[in-house]
């Protein structure tokens, strides 16, 4: 099988590696396609490219460059089918989840198409008699883009359109474990005669990543993926004097309190937690239920839970894919059992399942860990699997500070139907991203999106105004134009 291709100078490149790794679909095991294991050749061509575009593309007016982002969406609409299918055989999401996370990447396209509004700059006459002030936004130049596996199509355009139509030139490196999906969408780009190297993507891992993180010519770098890469990655291309925004994993929780609605908070909690096999930065990992919220919850949980259908995501009856690789299967078995070791109760146990139709798909099935103790490893830890764990306290404002002590703060969640609870929820938990009887507080593309502690590292979130920002700099004009000039030198 010919390994994947990067796209360098508007035409796919070839990559010289001599070492790949395997591109798998985790619903059947079966080979889908080999990426370079490294490839920092591959993003240096990328880069090089990027940077010779740059000047000629920052000066097609705003108005211009968003054509092609018209044009893009209409591609993007026009393949909306072909594109959620790749997604569901590299990543093993069901169709549906798919669908949605297109239609969530297709919104920024649109939201970037308002550039030659958001990129406008302010000014003021007069600030002393007869001089004015002028505060224009100019784009930075090349600017990396690097992505994980768990969202191949909406994360890339979280990103990618605002750079573009901001007028820089781009890098992007997609996740090494689902790249096909760029590669098609970076196909349809490539049919609307996109100036060469505007657009570039390099394939390949850590050392793809270290030559962007590197490149003197890139200004600046938007990551997306696990904490401990999004440190580093903050800490190198900070200290290289880049612009960095790194968003990072999360351990989200959910509070139920005794007077939410019992029928919709089960269901919703259930679609968080193991909604995209419970591999999303926004699922829910722990729910904490308050008073006696507790007994009834754990049962109506269990009972969701078991119900879901479990299988290929191809199939549109199946409610649950696999997770992505069989390590990553291995390690949240390795949680689980983790967990019950330090005293949990597995009330629903996933593990040890094979589908008949899927042998060799990295399937586990919903479980529940009830009474997971606070500071236990499972309590802090990132499982990114379908497993909910369920905790338990007596009052809102130990709730709050359970929530407060775990090192993340992407997304949290209450279900109630006391305003007043949520409003005092909304206010002091610390999390960038808070759901009131929501379980997935995603935010529209037109809203910033990012989490806050351990969950992100920078200053501007992504998405909407942000990414405007984010991929701008500002210039300050200050102008004298005196009616009676003296003797010209
Ligand atoms: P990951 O950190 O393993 O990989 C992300 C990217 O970093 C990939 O492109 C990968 O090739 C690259 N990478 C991996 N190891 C590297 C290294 N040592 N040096 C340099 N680059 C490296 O993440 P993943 O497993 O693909 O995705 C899952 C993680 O992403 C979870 O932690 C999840 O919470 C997080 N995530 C966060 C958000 C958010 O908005 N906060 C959204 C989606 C996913």
């Amino acid at each position: 099988m010919e390994p994947i291709t990067h796209y360098v100078g508007g035409c796919p490149q070839a990559p010289k590696d001599e070492v790949f790794s395997e591109i798998r679909n985790p619903a059947t095991g079966e080979l889908l396609g080999r990426v370079p294991a490294d490839g920092g050749e591959g993003a240096l061509a990328a880069v090089e490219a990027a940077s010779r575009a740059f000047l000629d593309w920052r000066r097609i007016p705003a108005g211009e460059r968003i054509q092609y982002l018209f044009g893009f969406k209409q591609l993007l609409e026009a393949n909306f089918d072909e594109i959620a299918r790749t997604i569901t055989l590299e990543n093993g999401k069901t169709l549906a989840e798919s669908r949605g996370e297109l239609r969530r990447g297709i919104e920024n396209v649109e939201v970037a198409c308002g550039i030659p509004t958001l990129m406008q700059g302010y000014n003021l006459e007069d600030i002393a008699q007869g001089i004015d002030e002028i505060m224009i936004r100019q784009p930075l130049g090349v600017v990396a883009i690097i992505t994980p596996f768990n969202f191949p199509s909406m994360i890339p355009l979280w990103f990618l359109p605002y750079a573009l139509a901001c007028g820089n030139t781009l890098v992007l490196k997609p996740s090494e474990k689902t790249p096909l999906t760029v590669t098609k969408i970076i196909d349809l780009l490539g049919r609307l005669d996109l100036p060469p190297g505007v657009v570039n993507v390099a394939n390949g891992c850590k050392g793809a990543v270290d030559v962007l993180l590197d490149h003197p010519d890139v200004r600046a770098v938007s990551f997306v993926g696990s904490t401990p890469v999004a440190k580093y990655i903050y800490a190198r291309a900070s200290a290289n004097g880049k612009r960095v925004q790194c968003q990072g994993g999360a351990k989200n929780h959910v509070v139920v309190m005794p007077d939410a609605d019992a029928e919709m908070t089960v269901k919703i909690v259930s679609d968080s937690a193991f909604g995209c096999a419970g591999q999303r930065c926004l699922a829910v990992s722990t729910a904490v239920t308050v008073g006696e919220a507790r007994d009834h919850f754990r049962d109506a949980i269990v009972d969701v839970a078991s119900s879901l259908s479990v299988g290929s995501g191809l199939d549109e009856s199946v409610q649950m894919g696999p997770v992505i690789t069989s390590q990553s299967k291995e390690r949240i078995e390795g949680l689980i059992e983790q967990g019950v070791a330090e005293g949990a109760k597995a009330v629903l146990d996933g593990r040890g399942v094979k589908t008949s139709t899927h042998k060799n798909g990295n399937f586990l099935y919903p479980t529940v860990l009830d009474n997971v103790s606070s500071g236990s490893t499972l309590s802090e830890t990132e499982i990114f699997g379908p497993v909910l764990s369920l905790v338990h306290v007596n009052t809102i404002e130990a709730a709050i500070e359970l929530i407060a002590a775990n090192p993340y703060g992407n997304a949290s969640s209450i279900f109630t139907s006391d305003g007043a609870v949520a409003r005092k929820f909304r206010y002091e938990v610390p999390t960038g991203n808070v759901g009131v009887n929501i379980g997935v507080a995603a935010p529209m593309a037109y809203f910033p999106f990012s989490g806050w502690k351990d969950s992100f590292l920078g200053v501007m979130h992504g998405q909407g105004r942000d990414a405007v920002e984010f991929y701008t700099d500002k210039k300050v004009v200050v102008e004298r134009w005196p009616k009676n000039w003296s003797r010209k030198f």
